[in-house]
């Protein structure tokens, strides 16, 4: 199995990277972000409370998170493997993560970082908000997402540094060149 954790602040090119390790590499996806905007399309009771939460840029609790993964990857046995998208996001998530990986048997082979400067963020996410209307990509938002990701998330990467696991790529170019020096590392392992 390949069990990935994709890194880096908001605006950094997750999501587009991951379609790409997923259509190449045939993993699952797990995407907290998306899991709580469908909690919150759906107007389910955990996506009531997460609203107020993601619209200020703070981070949702971490006991409905790990819940929330643990319910997904229950019977997932069979799949090739993971790609974590937006989670980890603190260190208890990270620690979590490795437990329930341990009870199935699995662990994280490689956490990815892309690595891009504050500035190239914030007109990335300004621009996204500008496209498609999230509601959090206002300045505002993304000045606080940058900072609880500077507080509270950045220390997820000293974690798997620790275990010998993070690599960062520069997350500055084409969706392409990106794509190439992660699979370039992926390739490797
Ligand atoms: P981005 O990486 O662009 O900030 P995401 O879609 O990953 O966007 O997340 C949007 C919001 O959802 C976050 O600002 C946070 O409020 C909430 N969220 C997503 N994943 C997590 C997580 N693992 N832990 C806590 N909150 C989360």
């Amino acid at each position: 199995m390949l069990n990935i954790v994709l890194f880096g602040p908001p605006g950094s090119g997750k999501g587009t990277q991951s379609e790409k390790i997923i259509e190449h590499y045939g993993l699952t996806h797990f995407s907290t972000g998306d899991m709580l905007r469908a909690e919150l399309a759906a107007e389910t009771e955990l996506g009531l409370r997460a609203k107020s939460i993601m619209e200020k840029g703070e981070l949702v609790p971490d006991d409905i998170i790990i819940g929330m993964i643990r319910k997904r990857i229950t019977g997932q046995k069979d799949a090739r493997g993971f790609i974590f998208d937006g989670f980890p996001r603190t260190v208890a998530q990270a620690e979590a993560l490795d437990k329930l990986l341990d009870e199935l048997g699995m662990q994280i082979n490689v956490m990815l970082g892309l690595e891009v400067d504050r500035q190239e963020l914030i007109d990335r996410l300004l621009k996204r908000g500008n496209e498609q209307g999230r509601s959090d990509d206002n300045l505002e938002t993304i000045e606080n997402r940058i900072r609880v990701y500077e507080d509270q998330t950045s220390p997820v990467m000293g974690y798997y540094q620790g275990q010998g696991k993070y690599r960062g790529v520069d997350g500055i170019g084409s969706i392409e060149d990106i794509f190439s020096r992660l699979s370039g590392i992926i390739d490797n392992l």
